[in-house]
């Protein structure tokens, strides 16, 4: 089957869930038994999120090939399975820096460069390249209609349309219909004003999706698909729902899917099985047992900087059959021991990635209260270094123990790595380079200590996870350490970078220098978040 590109825009107002969208699309073509891939492009001039605070833009995502991108690639790596590349998000920075590129190297062969058609012309090369003979490319356009910043994309999907033709190119609109509670109504007009916008610049959408709080009713459906020129099948709704994992059935059962496939005239020969997506949903619903967890960060009045993480965590607990209640906890709050008692009420602790000084004591607290107590404690990156540290000072008495991320230190526990190996090349790296793109970045592969705790857990004692981070656990501290009972229990293939540590003695007290929660997913939960999830529900049967 030749490979049908899926457009998807959004318009009325941003977060309505067209990462979602996208995602839930693509798991119900798969369901099918069609291939897909699923893509992003976003609107702003950085050339990836990576230098982007997470109060910002949320998590950033990392691919295996060690791409820094936008957290909807995460939605579609846990819906899809998909492995996402650095083909699958790009930004109009590194667009135009490609084109700038080109233009210093001279290879417009002194022709004046313009948006349409050279930028125009590297968004539709971006949008076709590296394709593996996908059935479905969906292909999400960041950012809301209307947006200055999202003209040259929308005009190269326009483009992109036009040339494929519509038995192989479609458009989804996803917008806003809300309800107005002094009218007592639902209201299309945001809708159609915003369709409007869109054909404005060239696209007609072929289907619309529209964000609802209720039932959309059929009158409603078929005012819209008047306005905006589609069959009233053609309106789906998004209704608000408890679990994001509800999503893919809910537009299955409005027949998303099955005005895709009539758009391009497929006969859905295979009704799609969803009993693997409800089933999921019933665990989440219905869990048998509870447990709460510290989430002990940095960005905890925002979920979305760490989506991965609580998407991670709650497959831990569908795992288990368990609801896993998070407390998402300020670090600083720590910096008075007094407020530590707080802790005593979770079953387990968990410290994720971070970065900077502000807050590290709390951290380091926070380790050393699950560690006294006997609590489960899982620290993933920074979360990892502040344990260390923390375990270096009380357990080895190395009272200056520190990380050179907060400035030079005499025993530098933690410090810069400007040297390390990708598979056979040297990667080097001085302090001085750019801080874009520059970080240990990306999947590497690590061997664990037989027999140690983390190699049970896994079941294997070579694995290969994601990392984003400058600083490295100094691996000439490994005897003192060991020899105070913090065990150096993965390391890199070389032997000098400490990839995870563990507490002997201590009933789950592990420690990683990766990130494990880039690639937990609903039917395939991470074992480490299952396993420490599990601990966690021995730990409340304690209390
Ligand atoms: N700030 C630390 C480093 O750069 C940890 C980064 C992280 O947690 N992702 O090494």
């Amino acid at each position: 089957m030749k490979t049908r590109f899926i457009f998807i825009t959004g318009g009325v107002v941003s977060s309505l869930g067209k990462g979602l969208a996208s995602a839930a699309l693509g798991a119900l073509l798969q369901a099918r038994g069609y291939s897909v891939r699923v893509r992003k492009l976003d609107p702003y001039l950085n050339i990836d999120p990576g230098t982007m605070s997470p109060t910002e833009h949320g998590e950033v995502f990392v691919t295996d090939d060690g791409a820094e991108t936008d957290l909807d690639l995460g939605h579609y790596e846990r819906f899809t399975g998909v492995a996402a590349t650095k083909s699958d998000n790009v930004t109009t920075g590194r667009i135009y820096s490609e084109v700038l590129g080109k233009e210093r190297r001279g290879d417009y062969l002194g022709g004046t460069v313009q948006v349409i058609p050279h930028v125009t012309d590297a968004i539709k090369k971006f949008v076709t390249a590296d394709l593996n003979n996908e059935d479905f490319i969906i292909c999400e356009i960041g950012g809301t209609v209307g947006d200055i910043e999202s003209l040259p994309f929308l005009e190269a999907i326009r483009q992109l349309g036009n040339e494929l033709g519509s038995s192989e190119a479609m458009f989804i609109h996803l917008t806003l219909v809300p309800y107005l509670q002094a009218a007592g109504e639902l209201k299309t007009k945001p809708t159609q004003h915003s369709v409007k916008e869109l054909q404005g610049v060239g696209i007609r959408p072929d289907m619309v999706v529209c964000r609802c709080d209720r039932p959309i009713p059929n009158s409603h459906r078929n005012k819209i698909g008047l306005f905006c020129n589609i069959m009233p099948n053609a309106v789906i709704s998004a209704l608000d729902v408890d679990t994001i994992y509800q999503v893919p059935i809910n537009y299955h059962e409005d027949g998303l899917d099955t005005q895709v496939l009539n758009h391009f005239n497929i006969g859905s020969s295979k009704k799609p099985n969803l009993e693997p997506w409800r089933h999921i949903v019933r665990s989440i619903r219905e869990p048998e047992g509870e447990v709460s967890i510290a989430v002990v960060g940095k960005y905890t009045d925002l979920p979305d900087a760490y989506k991965s993480l609580s998407e991670a965590l709650s497959h831990g607990g569908i795992a288990n059959n368990a609801r896993v209640n998070l407390n998402w906890i300020s670090s600083e709050i720590f910096e008075n021991e007094d407020t530590l008692e707080i802790l005593s009420d979770v079953h387990g602790i968990l410290v994720p990635g971070g970065f900077g000084q502000r807050g590290s004591t709390g951290k380091m607290r926070a380790a050393q209260f699950a560690r006294e107590r006997l609590l489960p404690y899982f620290g993933i990156c920074f979360g990892m270094q502040m344990a260390v540290i923390e375990a270096a000072r009380s357990l080895a008495g190395i009272t200056d123990a520190g990380s050179t991320e907060f400035g030079p230190c005499a025993e530098p526990l933690v410090g810069m790595m400007t040297e390390w190996h990708k598979g056979d090349s040297l990667v080097r790296r001085t302090g001085q380079d750019n801080i874009g793109g520059t970080m240990r970045l990306g999947a590497y592969p690590a061997e664990l200590k037989n027999n140690s705790l983390i190699a049970n857990i896994y079941g294997n004692t070579k694995i290969f996870e994601r990392h984003r981070h400058r600083y490295e656990v100094n691996i000439n501290y490994k005897k003192e350490l060991e020899a105070a009972g913090l065990s150096f229990s993965g390391l890199s293939p070389d032997g000098l970078l400490p990839e995870t540590i563990e507490l002997i003695g201590h009933p789950w007290f592990i420690g990683v220098q990766f990130h494990p929660e880039l690639k937990s997913k609903p039917f395939d939960p991470h074992p480490l978040f299952s396993s420490f999830i599990a601990a966690a529900i021995d730990q409340s049967r304690l209390v």
